[in-house]
């Protein structure tokens, strides 16, 4: 193999080298070569750096590395180098000499070698021993943040039938087209592999739940609903899957693949097409939860969705200034449903964006029907989700439900989490505003258990806070929780804010929200939330 011979002084300026140099290089002639300095032609000059740090300690020692070098024409090779400083007898530096090699075609050969020793070659997905190479690293990040991992084996039922009635070339065909399909139904940081055969196996990082992984599993199977075309044969085949969770079902990557394994031939014994989780009680729970998400799909048409009402008083006149609109399902055998319980799930599968729309117009049209029954206006709260602020239509529909209503804009008060603006707030920030300019209320939920941006609440068009129940259930006796209540008042009330506070169950709550000026409130002590039959009578009172 031809070897690139140089000289240079210590600055790196070159002054020889040999034709085989030039050639490698792609150099016209040497005094173009000589031109230039030895970091004109590194593509990253600290490397070179890092070695005359070395050479300059003399010792005539070779010393080598392997960089990329620019060639004349621009183009990049990779080289590996071994240079020396040579001295005269005084210890004085005469000059620097070098070898070069190309190792381009070496390197992109290992390329070569590593992927093919690390993916499968019928289906190009990562192989088993790539699988264990990245399970091993989410297994590590998932440590650090507190994360689960899922790990879903997947196996293709009665495989082996169309292997031996219709040959191996419609089996491969099979394999891929699968391998395909099973590629799309997975996030971009998820993996996807061949293990053996049939088999194939995901990794999910990064889950806050397990039922998530359930969630995944049931797409997948969805997959097989529709037939595999492979040579012009109509293929109908099922899938079962096993799933087991980092750390609950083991901690380390060879406990899990033995115990998703396990799981895997549990579906197969139960019936096949369908999945199973490694611990029994994660199938009933993983159960429980899908039922719901299936029956929360049909609430809405059927009516089982409803509104309570919570009213919200002035604490210095005693008049109820708004109501606040809470969610409540009617579950034909649970019962009546807590919102916590359903609008996460309504929020991950998107359908809080109908449901909210339904709230925001059932909400609105109550109150211009107690407008119109003469009671005394107030103003509607309505509760938004993350999922519902980042629609792009929000401030149309709002318009379109308002006219509908015919309610006017200012009896209207949109509550916003503080946790979620925050994390939202480039695109909260133009969305209220547009909201403010229609008349619209906001108010800021919960305040005080996110984590506000004293500049993003000057520049978000807010009209009112609520403190935090959590703030408030323990006043007036907690020292601690007091002095926050007084500090957030304090600040709204210089920023122009109103101040309601959340949760007050006691009298002497309210005598100490009274002392420090706080502006309403809203609680057990006045009212629980109210079916709106209940509610109106509150309203004829006040
Ligand atoms: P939130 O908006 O902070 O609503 C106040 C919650 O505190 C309500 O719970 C209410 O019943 C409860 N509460 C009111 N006063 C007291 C009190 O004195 N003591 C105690 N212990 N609790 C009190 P709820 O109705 O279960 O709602 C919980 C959360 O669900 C709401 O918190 C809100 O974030 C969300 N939510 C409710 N309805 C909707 C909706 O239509 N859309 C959206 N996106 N979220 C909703
Ligand atoms: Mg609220
Ligand atoms: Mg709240």
């Amino acid at each position: 193999m031809p070897v690139g011979l140089y000289q240079t002084t210590s600055e790196g300026r070159i002054l020889d080298a040999n034709p085989a140099l030039l050639q490698m290089l792609g150099y016209p002639d040497l005094s173009s070569l000589k031109a230039i300095n030895v970091t004109d032609l590194c593509v990253h000059a600290e490397g070179y750096r890092r070695l005359q740090e070395l050479l300059l300690r003399r010792d005539g020692k070779m010393r080598g590395y392997i960089a990329q070098l620019r060639r004349y024409d621009g183009s990049v090779i990779w080289a590996e180098t071994c240079s020396r400083v040579v001295c005269d007898a005084a210890g004085q530096v005469l000059y620097h000499e070098g070898a070069i090699q190309d190792i381009t075609e070496r390197r992109s050969a290992e390329a070569r070698i590593h992927y093919l020793a690390h993916h499968d070659d019928l289906t190009g997905l990562p192989n088993r021993v790539m699988f264990k190479q990245r399970l091993e690293q989410a297994i590590a990040e998932a440590r650090r943040y507190g994360h689960k991992v899922a790990v879903l084996l997947l196996d293709m039922d009665r495989f082996k039938t169309i292997n031996d009635t219709l040959g191996h070339d419609v089996g491969d065909g099979l394999i891929k087209a699968v391998a395909m399909r099973l590629n799309g139904c997975v996030r971009e940081i998820d993996t996807v592999s061949r293990l053996a055969g049939d088999e194939f196996a995901f990794i999910l990082p990064g889950l806050a739940v397990g039922e998530d992984a359930a969630r995944v599993a049931q797409k997948i199977l969805d997959e097989f609903a529709q037939p595999f075309w492979v040579s012009g044969y109509q293929l109908f085949i099922s899938a079962s899957i096993g799933i087991a969770l980092y750390p609950a079902d083991g901690q380390c990557v060879d406990t899990l693949l033995k115990n998703v394994d396990a799981a895997m031939y549990h579906t197969k014994e139960h019936g096949r097409s369908a999945y199973q989780f490694y611990a029994a009680e994660m199938n009933a729970r993983a159960f429980e939860r899908l039922a719901l998400e299936h029956a929360l799909r049909h609430a809405l048409e059927r009516n089982e969705l409803v509104l309570h009402y919570q009213p919200q008083i002035a604490l210095d006149s005693g008049k109820i200034v708004a109501m606040e609109a809470l969610l409540r399902w009617r579950h034909p055998e649970l019962g009546l449903i807590a919102p916590m319980q359903f609008i996460p799930i309504a929020e991950e599968t998107g359908m809080i964006v109908q449901i909210g729309e339904w709230v925001l117009h059932t909400a609105c049209a109550q109150n211009k029907v107690w407008q119109e029954a003469g009671l005394a206006p107030v103003r509607m709260a309505v509760n938004l989700s993350v999922r519902q602020l980042r629609q792009p239509n929000l401030g149309q529909m709002i318009e379109r439900v308002l006219q509908d209503s015919r309610l006017e804009p200012r009896y209207l008060e949109l509550e916003l989490t503080e946790s979620m603006l925050m994390q939202n707030a480039e695109v909260a920030i133009p969305a209220l505003k547009a909201l403010g300019a229609m008349g619209i209320e906001i108010s800021i939920d919960d305040f005080g258990t996110g984590y506000s941006s004293l500049s993003y609440l000057k520049r978000l068009p807010i009209h009112a806070l609520k403190i935090d129940r959590s703030f408030v259930c323990d006043i007036p006796a907690d020292h601690d929780d007091a002095a926050i209540a007084m500090a957030i008042i304090a600040m709204a009330h210089n920023l122009g804010i109103r101040v309601i506070a959340e949760g007050v169950e006691t009298a002497a709550q309210q005598g100490f929200l009274v002392d420090h000026y706080c502006d309403a409130m809203q609680g057990f002590h006045l009212s629980t939330p109210l079916p709106a039959s209940e509610a109106v009578r509150l309203l004829a009172c006040a």
